[in-house]
């Protein structure tokens, strides 16, 4: 017997797991999130580059393509409302060679396939009339990418939700989940550890997700994506910020490669780089700074590697390996696991902070039908 009864349980206070829960909880749905951390936005979410992302790389039609193109929109008007801070700097996806060209002209035209806004293809000479500390022999000016406070987003939601009579349960990790004639039972740990039923759960566990899915009673285990861990190290430049705008290089294998950013705060940096790891090590190693120095080259020949310093990494939730294709994000209803009422997050990496309010909307009118 459950200790008490509510209507949906979200697994994981990061940016995805709240905007499920602000989209639910604003259809009426009495919520409580589990988030086994003591605060919230302390995973995935708190190491990233807080890039709203413009949408440009995914293939046309794919979740990353459609929830990324509209997440950006959703969560500018989102920031433009709450007053949170954005710097709409746009970005400089550039070529730096002529052997690179065909390829950014590959990324132009996926760009207009996804029905991007404000994407322009520009010169290397009206690159840097932008930048002039730029290398570039041509590039693509992306006009929706922008810099944004990704706390500052996601303490906007949890106050949505306990606005909305829902409520965070902090240091209370989920344990496991049966099944009922209402539903699930979840039954959660932490220092006070209890059974709570729901009609509705969702599963946005990030880097846990696939340790949360083998607790969920009748969950298949031939749908749970394999787990594959890909960090991402980053290097602070010391000094002033050369360039306005995000600058980034041609995408590599399941990176969109070492970029330059500037932060709200005004600090600049570059990466993530891309390792494959086998576990949850979040320091950054010194001895990667010469392939740093080389990637950042490419397009700024005058960085000065002594005022580059080991910053932070994050670790991409991925469920595929080193040189197999990237797949799409995983959210998986009753018609794939045959659990009426959940919905379980895969693999949301890049750019599923950018995606994260078009999550909540799709996982809400996926599991209570589509706002009419
Ligand atoms: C290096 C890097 C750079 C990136 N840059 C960008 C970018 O610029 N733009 C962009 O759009 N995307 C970016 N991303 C992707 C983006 O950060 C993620 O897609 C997004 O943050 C995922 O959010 P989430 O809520 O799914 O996961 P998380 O933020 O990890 O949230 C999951 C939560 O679940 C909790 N949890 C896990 N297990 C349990 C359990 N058993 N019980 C209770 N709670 C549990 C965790 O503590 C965590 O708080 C980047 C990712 C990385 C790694």
């Amino acid at each position: 017997m459950p200790d008490f009864h509510t209507d949906a349980i979200i697994v994981g206070a990061g940016a995805v797991g709240l905007a499920c829960a602000r989209a639910l909880a604003l259809r009426g749905q009495q919520v409580v999130v589990l988030e086994s951390a003591d605060a919230i936005g302390q995973g995935v979410s708190s190491r990233n580059s807080e890039v709203l992302h413009a949408g440009i790389y995914y293939p046309t039609g794919s979740l990353r393509a459609r929830l990324c193109v509209a997440g950006n929109a959703m969560i500018r008007g989102y920031l433009a409302e709450r007053g949170i801070g954005i710097d709409p700097c746009g970005k400089l996806v550039v070529a730096t060679s002529a052997e690179e060209l065909p390829r950014l002209e590959a990324l132009y035209a996926q760009a207009l396939a996804n029905d991007v806004p404000q994407v322009e293809r520009i010169t290397g000479a009206q690159a840097r009339a932008l930048e002039p500390a730029l290398r570039a022999e041509a590039a693509l000016l992306c006009g929706t990418s922008a810099v944004f406070d990704s706390h500052g987003y996601m303490l906007g939601m949890r106050g949505d939700i306990e606005d909305a009579g829902g409520s965070i349960a902090l240091r209370t990790p989920f344990e496991r989940a049966s099944r009922d004639a209402e539903g699930f039972v979840v039954r959660c740990g932490g220092a006070e550890p209890v059974s709570i039923g729901c009609r509705l759960l969702v599963l946005a566990a990030g880097l846990g997700a696939q340790a949360v899915a083998e607790g969920i009673e009748g969950f298949p285990a031939a749908l749970i994506a394999e787990r594959h861990l890909a960090k991402g190290s980053y290097f602070a430049l010391q000094g002033k910020a050369p360039f306005a705008r995000l600058i980034y290089p041609l995408p590599v294998h399941g990176s969109l490669g070492t970029h330059y950013r500037r932060d709200i705060g005004g600090v600049a940096r570059f990466g993530p780089d891309i390792e494959w790891v086998e576990g949850e090590d979040y320091s950054v190693d010194p001895a990667r700074k010469p392939q740093f120095v080389e990637a950042i080259r490419r397009f700024w020949s005058d960085v000065n590697e002594d005022a580059l310093v080991p910053d932070y990494a994050g670790i991409r939730p991925k469920i595929h390996g080193p040189g197999e294709p990237q797949p799409d994000f995983s959210i998986l209803f009753d018609d794939a696991h045959g659990l009426g009422g959940l919905a379980a997050l895969f693999g949301i990496e890049s750019p599923g902070l950018t995606s994260s309010m078009a999550i909540g909307e799709y996982v809400a009118d996926g599991l209570i039908g589509v706002k009419g």
